[in-house]
């Protein structure tokens, strides 16, 4: 029988806590890179049972070298770490963490893996856009701030509650500059999403099982060269984007986001920098994997 040595005792623990975290893919992810770049490590999902205070203190004691905080963990964790980025206390969220010599340094990826999925998938980039976004959830702040970071003209955020969409616009005008208007869905806002070249869904509406609906009504029509861009990826292609897609826009769901944000995340665990010819694969095995 041969001896299984992938694990030994100097393996580096990484992994995500949140609940639930037993439909995670991430540690297919993380683990398919660790063996690919060789970096001796173990990638585990782990359910918090007890409490989160608990959790983050139990992997700072085995000396883990960083994890991931998904729901309902990702605010909360914030007050039980160290430092938190600077970007991520705009965004209100972390959802990765790292560990240095026993300090938690907590950051936010979820914007960045977004961001680096707009880039490489539509080869495009904020700069001097005009960018309508739909919901005013966690992750429409994380997404709309990095937004405003990198360089939009303008961010409409367009929610069923106005309240939370002015909340967030008022966040990016205080902090970051005064080119954010909520916008409220159920009066005429047709004129200003036709305004924008960019449309972004970050709401769950059209997400599995739910897949008939969509966060537009008919009111809303597409022009053919805005890019749509949709954060769920189950479905692949969400009514949304169907809709998009047969307007001739150019479409994007947020498969991509959720691989950029966790190759972010083991990038800043471990200081290595991936090979995008290496990345570009690993993302076609992982589009494979799920479509
Ligand atoms: P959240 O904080 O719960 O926000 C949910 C948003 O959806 C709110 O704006 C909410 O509007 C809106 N919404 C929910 N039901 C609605 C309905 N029936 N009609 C109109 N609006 C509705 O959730 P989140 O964490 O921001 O996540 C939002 C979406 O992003 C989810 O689909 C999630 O899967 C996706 N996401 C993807 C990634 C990725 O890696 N691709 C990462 C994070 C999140 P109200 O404020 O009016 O309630």
């Amino acid at each position: 029988m041969e001896i299984l040595k992938t694990i030994s005792g100097k393996t580096k623990i990484m992994g995500i806590i949140g609940n639930p975290v037993e439909h995670s893919i991430s540690p297919y992810l993380h683990n398919t890179i660790s063996r690919e770049v060789g970096f001796d490590a173990v990638y585990v999902p782990f359910p918090v049972c007890d409490s989160l205070e608990n959790a983050v203190k139990g992997l700072k004691a085995i000396n883990a070298v960083g994890f991931n905080v998904t729901i309902p963990y990702k605010k909360d964790v914030m007050k039980f770490l160290d430092e938190n980025s600077k970007e991520a206390l705009l965004m209100g969220a972390v959802n990765t963490v790292k560990n240095i010599e026993g300090r938690l340094y907590g950051y936010n990826t979820d914007a960045e893996g977004f961001s680096r999925s707009f880039r490489e998938e539509t080869g495009d980039s904020f700069r001097g856009k005009r960018v309508f976004i739909i919901g005013a959830g966690g992750a429409t702040r994380a997404i709309a701030v990095k937004i405003a970071i990198e360089g939009a003209e303008k961010i409409y955020i367009a929610n069923r509650t106005v309240s939370k969409a002015a909340e967030i616009a008022d966040i990016i005008n205080g902090n970051i500059k005064d080119i954010a208007s909520s916008v409220d869905m159920d009066k005429k806002a047709s004129e200003v999403f036709h305004d924008s070249s960019i449309i972004i869904n970050t709401t769950s509406v059209g997400m599995w099982p739910h897949v008939e609906k969509s966060p537009l009504t008919d009111e809303y029509t597409f022009l053919n060269d805005q890019i749509v861009y949709d954060a769920i990826y189950n479905p692949c292609k969400t009514k949304l984007l169907l809709s998009a897609e047969e307007a001739g826009c150019k479409t994007v769901n947020g498969l991509g986001m959720l691989f950029y944000q966790g190759v972010n995340a083991y990038e800043i665990w471990t200081g290595l920098k991936l090979e995008e010819e290496f990345l570009r694969e690993l993302f076609l095995s992982f589009k494979e994997m799920w479509q």
